[in-house]
């Protein structure tokens, strides 16, 4: 099992580790930064070192507890001390634009009563699904300038892991649907945008929206009369 560092720690991008198991090229890892990915949010990329080499991390998943690293080259032993090192340039963005996502779906949800349904990222660039009859191409300048709004007002970004039956009381996220959380599940991980928003979330995030910078609603299109997807474009800096 490993300790997965990046849910307490969002902006740790180096870290050392210990190899617990080994399978072709993969390894998996005691504790690890590395976003296995989930949520929408794609693995993290990255650079494993140890004493007697080196080797890019160009995969990253969780099997049970476990996250394995692929390597580009051959695995170190079992037992081997590691140094992980992120490409924290493409992680930041993943975590600016998962945040951007999240003020969105508040923006949405207080103005408009639409519920999310599911979303996607890559660096820079997002789309989330609504179940948003109402909406249409006139809407698209309003819900940017709000979002813009309230990235502006600086609103800090909470994490926290609350046992289940403490989860399963909070109304904001019983509307995002919690009750589909697999029983074996005993404790969940909520990111909140104070006053903004509030989901149970395993990705990463940044701690203030105002790190997430201009934010553009650059399409939207119609998935049936009652879904829609709504993308978004973040810029380089912030
Ligand atoms: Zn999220």
């Amino acid at each position: 099992m490993t300790k997965h560092l990046y849910q307490t720690d969002s902006y740790l991008r180096e870290f050392d580790a210990v190899v617990t198991a080994v399978d072709g090229q993969a390894v998996a890892l005691d504790r690890t930064a590395f976003y296995p990915g989930g949520g929408g949010q794609p693995h993290d990329l990255g650079l494993l070192t140890w004493d007697e080499g080196s080797s890019a991390v160009t995969r990253v998943k969780k099997q049970g507890d476990t996250v394995w690293h692929t390597l580009d080259g051959d695995a170190p032993p079992t037992g081997t001390p590691v140094h992980g090192v992120l490409d924290w340039g493409r992680r930041y963005r993943l975590m600016r634009t998962h945040t951007a996502l999240h003020v969105l779906c508040g923006v949405v949800w207080r103005d408009y009563g639409a519920s999310v349904t599911g979303g996607n990222m890559d660096p820079l660039k997002g789309r989330m699904d609504f179940e948003f009859e109402t909406m249409h191409k006139e809407l698209v300048t309003e819900i940017e300038a709000n979002v813009n709004d309230e990235i502006e007002k600086c609103h800090p970004v909470h994490v926290a892991i609350l046992p289940r039956e403490e989860a399963f009381e909070i109304p904001d996220l019983i509307r995002t649907k919690i009750n589909l959380l697999p029983p074996q599940i005993q404790q969940v991980r909520t990111v909140e945008i104070e006053g903004l928003d509030l989901q149970a979330d395993g990705g990463t995030h940044v701690a203030n929206t105002r790190e997430v910078g201009r934010v553009r609603v650059v399409d939207y299109k119609s998935k049936g009369a009652i879904n829609k997807r709504i993308y978004i474009e973040l810029d380089e800096e912030a």
